[in-house]
């Protein structure tokens, strides 16, 4: 499905948000590299799709009511085999925190190399239009708001000095005894979210908010592994 359907099928349903899967769709689309992945009802989906992924593996709830899926115990990573997996869904289905929720399903994915998580989001200002955000993951973002934006569309130049303004950038040359991490992979999706051809720009009529929370950065890779997209209201 194209980033348009996929936003209108959001729509109709009447959701305020795409689903991590419609998301990394919408991600991939634009180029941003995204985990392998496959969608399943429940655990007897399993042995179907197993096969097809690469161990070890992801298994993420699917559910509309459910934004913070680690907190509520929808996330189980380092998954090696089809049983694993079944075991993974079986706990999550009956686990008090997602029993009462709508569910739409559970997602196998693979997993990202290691890394470094760095966040990066959109907002739409109603001054400045779309906006494009960048911060390292984890703490930097949360406790010590360690984090840079710009006006789309930004320009390469743009990208690299939004990572230059943060305090913990030394963190991406590979600080204290950790690998360096690859800029330029960072830079590359900054473009393809907040460049002139990207996401932001091409769909700031729906898209509310952007959040790509982990993007996980190696030495040569950049992987989004979740995603949440908040459609604007006044557009339906
Ligand atoms: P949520 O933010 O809703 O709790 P995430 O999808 O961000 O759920 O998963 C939680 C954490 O699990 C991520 O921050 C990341 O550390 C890890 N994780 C999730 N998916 C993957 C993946 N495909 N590869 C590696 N690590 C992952
Ligand atoms: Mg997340």
């Amino acid at each position: 499905m194209s980033g348009h359907s996929l936003i209108s099928a959001a729509r109709a349903a009447k959701r305020p948000a795409l689903d991590e899967q419609a998301g990394k769709s919408l991600l991939a689309e634009f180029g941003v590299v995204v985990p392998r992945s496959a969608a399943v009802n429940d655990a007897a989906g399993v042995d179907a799709v197993f096969a097809r992924l690469i161990a070890p593996l992801v298994v993420k709830i699917m559910s509309p009511d459910i934004l913070h899926k680690s907190d509520a115990g929808g996330v189980k990573v380092g998954l090696k085999s089809a049983s694993e997996v079944r075991n993974a869904i079986n706990a999550m289905a009956s686990s008090p925190k997602i029993k009462g929720a709508r569910i739409d399903g559970y997602l196998i994915e693979e997993m990202a190399p290691a890394g470094q998580e760095i966040v990066i989001g959109g907002l739409h200002d109603p001054q400045f239009g779309q906006l494009v955000m960048v911060g390292l993951g984890g703490i930097f973002v949360e406790v010590l708001a360690d984090v840079s934006f710009r006006i789309c569309p930004i320009t390469r130049l743009d990208a690299q000095e939004m990572l230059d303004d943060l305090k913990g950038a030394a963190i991406l040359a590979g600080a204290r005894g950790r690998k360096a991490v690859s800029r330029d992979a960072i830079i590359d999706v900054l473009l393809k979210v907040g460049g002139e051809n990207g996401l932001l720009m091409q769909h700031a009529d729906d898209i509310a908010e952007a959040d790509i929370n982990p993007l996980i950065v190696s030495e040569n890779s950049a992987v989004a592994v979740d995603a949440r997209f908040i459609l604007s209201k006044n557009n339906e």
